[in-house]
């Protein structure tokens, strides 16, 4: 059976590469090859800077209202085409359809939505200055880049591309190579709904291509999500033409349970935050510290929880909620951590085992995996794995649970469970992290700013002021009366 093959999308329709090389994007749940796609090379590259350049000068001319007109349509095509959609992201990343039918496209959508609806609330200032006076206009940036990471495909390029159009800027961007095709769908709905060509291009392929944004002179900012490792680099050659950035990147993010929380909400956002999207979640609270009164009830419901509740296999099925991982690389990855804190002493309270369920035997399982009695040295407490595997520490004093939970490089997230309203604010306070949670976990609303401290992230992403970050304020100083001059 022959698979399709996706071109480029440039200037508003596909355009075919003059090397013809491609890669293969495979369905995780299944191991096997779902379709093609061709790699930009240098043809492509040139053609994607000169669409957005031209994209550009239409798209900036525009009215924020008229910007924003469109961008709505674009919103309800996208909600029209709901299922289509959630299909297109269960395939290509594993995920279960329960999960992605009612969040991937809507949680995208809405970010649209917000964006649209701020666009042309946006206004500069206008001071005196003796008679004189000043203005500022909020103008776009220009060509912005989006690079994305495989968790949440669809969900990514709507966060990065909502408000960087509807402040008036083109956009390329590139998708993770292992999941391109929700990016292709974006484009061709933007189309749809009006927005003129080559103000969305994808251009497609893996960190060469990658490279060759952050690189460009004629692209003025890189909002980049992914690892920590990359970010740096993506960090490093945007300097090299003083590109604004955005970094999303990774965490491993602390959840501190104390002993007059309410335990069995606390396994609740304990698991959610390890095991949906099969722990392929950035902001995943991997580390949970648990007070020594009620850390024996907390393991004993979750490993219930955990062995009962969770059914592996066919990420369509819409009973299933534990989906397969990204690839077998991935898959290995995250079971030679499991290995790893086996053997530096961490107890195995349930899972550890990759998993051959019968519905998809052949995708890249892991079982939902807690450890228990973990040790902060541990490598499963300190490095993100990025897995279904969660570490359960136990603690007995606030400051010094405050101290553990913020001795580590990343900061993206953390979360606290107590019915003491005090604590919870105080302990939030404390906490080094730029996402956090009081009795709940992992909600990201559209109005809601969301980036990391220490080398989780620069900038934010969502909420009001991330729309500044895809503008420049441009100073008009006005003379109101005869210049005074020496010469
Ligand atoms: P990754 O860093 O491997 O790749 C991310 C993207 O960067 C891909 O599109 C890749 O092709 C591209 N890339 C790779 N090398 C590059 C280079 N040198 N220059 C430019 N681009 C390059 O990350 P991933 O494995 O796709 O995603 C998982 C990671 O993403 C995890 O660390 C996770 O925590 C993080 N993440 C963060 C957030 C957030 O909002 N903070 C959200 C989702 C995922």
């Amino acid at each position: 059976m022959t698979t399709p093959v996706y071109e480029n999308f440039i200037n508003g329709h596909f355009l075919k590469n003059q090397t013809g090389d491609t890669f293969a994007v495979k369905n995780p749940a299944t191991d096997e090859v779902i379709y093609h796609v061709e790699i930009a090379d240098e043809f492509i590259q040139n053609a994607a800077i000169e669409s957005a350049k031209q994209g550009f000068a239409v798209w900036s001319a525009m009215t924020p209202i008229e910007r924003s007109r469109i961008l709505l349509k674009a919103v309800a095509i996208l909600r029209e085409r709901n299922d289509e959609l959630a299909k297109v992201e269960v395939l290509d990343t594993g995920k279960p359809w329960q999960e992605a039918e009612c969040v991937d496209v809507e949680t995208g959508a809405d970010v649209i939505e917000y964006f649209a609806g701020l666009a042309p609330a946006q206004v500069g200032q206008q001071q005196m200055v003796g008679n004189d006076f000043y203005y500022t206009r909020k103008e776009p940036l220009g060509i912005c880049a989006g690079i994305g990471a495989w968790n949440y495909p669809l969900q990514i390029a709507c966060w990065k591309s909502g408000p960087a159009l509807a402040a008036g800027n083109a956009v390329i961007f590139k998708p993770s190579e292992e999941t391109p095709l929700g990016a292709i769908k974006l484009a061709e709905i933007f189309i749809e709904a009006g927005v003129p060509a080559g103000v969305f291009n994808v251009v497609q392929g893996a960190a060469e291509v990658g490279q060759w944004l952050t690189a460009n002179p004629n692209i003025e900012k890189v909002s980049f999500t992914g690892e920590v490792g990359t970010g740096k680099k993506v960090m490093a050659s945007a300097a090299g033409s003083l590109k604004d950035v955005t970094m999303e990147l990774g965490g491993k993010s602390p959840l501190l349970v104390f002993d007059d929380a309410d335990v069995s909400q606390a396994v609740s956002a304990a698991m959610l935050g390890n095991f949906y999207t099969q722990g392929e979640i950035c902001t995943n609270c991997t580390r949970i510290y648990v007070h020594k009164n009620v850390y024996q009830q907390f393991i004993d419901e979750l490993k219930t929880r955990t062995e009962q509740n969770i059914i592996a296999g066919d990420p369509m099925d819409p009973e299933v909620n534990l989906g397969a991982l990204i690839s077998k690389k991935h898959q290995e990855l995250v079971l030679s951590y499991i290995d790893r804190g086996i053997q530096e002493g961490a107890t195995l309270l349930t899972g550890g085992k990759a998993l051959s369920p019968a519905s998809a035997p052949n995708g890249y399982f892991v079982e939902p995996t807690v450890f228990v009695d973990c040790k902060d040295d541990m490598t499963i407490v300190k490095e993100e794995i990025f897995g279904p595997v969660m570490s359960v520490l136990v603690f007995d004093d606030e400051d010094d649970v405050i101290q553990r939970a913020n001795d580590t490089h990343l900061g993206l997230a953390a979360g606290v469970f107590t019915k003491d309203i005090q604590r919870a604010h105080r302990v939030i306070h404390q906490l080094q992290a730029g996402i956090c949670w009081i009795n709940s976990y992992g909600n990201s609303p559209a109005e809601m700013p969301v980036g990391g401290y220490k080398q989780s992230g620069i900038g934010r992403e969502n909420g009001i002021e991330t729309l500044d970050h895809y503008t420049q304020t441009k100073s008009i100083y006005v003379g109101m009366s005869n210049i005074e001059s020496p010469f």
